[in-house]
């Protein structure tokens, strides 16, 4: 069984997706994590992002795996553990650039097809439905409001802590803007873009609890197992 998640940054995928896989016991997948550990392994190789046949030549020689861990699942790049790294402003600016090499997406396209084989997997990302798994038994495409996205995303940062008014909103903003610009290039690359597949059930979660949302999917997936 292959569950696909698929919508824009800060739409919820990575936290119903978790709770999905450990509800029903899957194996997750977080595609984006593997963009982001090429656009971080890159950078900190003073790759230069605009020479795409070095940063696809990478993509094709790296092994990033996924370990499980009692704080939650590591990414590792070339045995190194990069999970902390890979979600910093930095990467997040740089990491759509990346993912819109097709030889960077053909590269990690043979990973993620791989890591399903022989398991029942949730994967989250931008064209799971449309290109990774066409055939994937159960297929979401999940939206919301952008702004509620970039609230989301600063409450997600910042964990329980409390921030100033003023603060919080600065920072919704600045996400905001960062989200915006990162959909629009994700939405209209040449290669796999974002978008829905034709036969992938759309979620509005702007007005829905992240508990309503898996049920919802829940009962999806019993549906068609
Ligand atoms: O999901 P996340 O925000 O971590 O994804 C980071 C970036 O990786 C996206 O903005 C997009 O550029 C890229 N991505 C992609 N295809 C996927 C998953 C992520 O292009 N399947």
């Amino acid at each position: 069984m292959i569950v696909a998640i698929d919508g824009p940054a800060g739409s919820g995928k990575s936290t119903v997706a978790n709770r999905i896989a450990a509800e029903l016991s899957l194996s997750k997948l977080d595609t984006g994590a593997m963009f982001r550990t090429v656009a971080f392994v890159a950078h900190a190789r003073g790759i230069d992002l605009d020479d795409e046949d070095a940063v696809c030549g990478l993509a094709g020689s790296l092994a990033i795996r996924f370990q499980d861990a009692p704080q939650g699942p590591r990414v590792l790049a070339d045995g190194r553990d990069v999970s902390a790294q890979i979600r910093t402003p930095e990467v997040d600016r740089i990491v759509s650039k990346v993912s819109a090499y097709p030889g960077v997406r053909r590269a990690l396209l043979a990973c993620q097809r791989s890591f399903a084989e022989g398991r029942d997997v949730v994967a989250e990302g931008r064209d799971i439905g449309t290109v990774v798994f066409p055939d994937a038994q159960v297929k979401v495409f999940l939206t919301a409001d952008p702004r509620e996205r970039a609230r989301r995303r600063v409450l997600q940062r910042h964990g329980g802590e409390s921030l100033a008014p003023e603060q919080f909103e600065r920072e919704v903003a600045e996400t905001l803007a960062d989200i915006e610009r990162r959909d629009q290039i994700d939405s209209h690359r040449a290669s796999a873009p974002l978008r829905a597949a034709d036969d992938a059930v759309r979620i509005d979660s702007t007005s829905h609890s992240i508990d309503e949302i898996v049920a919802m999917i829940v009962d999806l997936i019993k549906a068609r197992s």
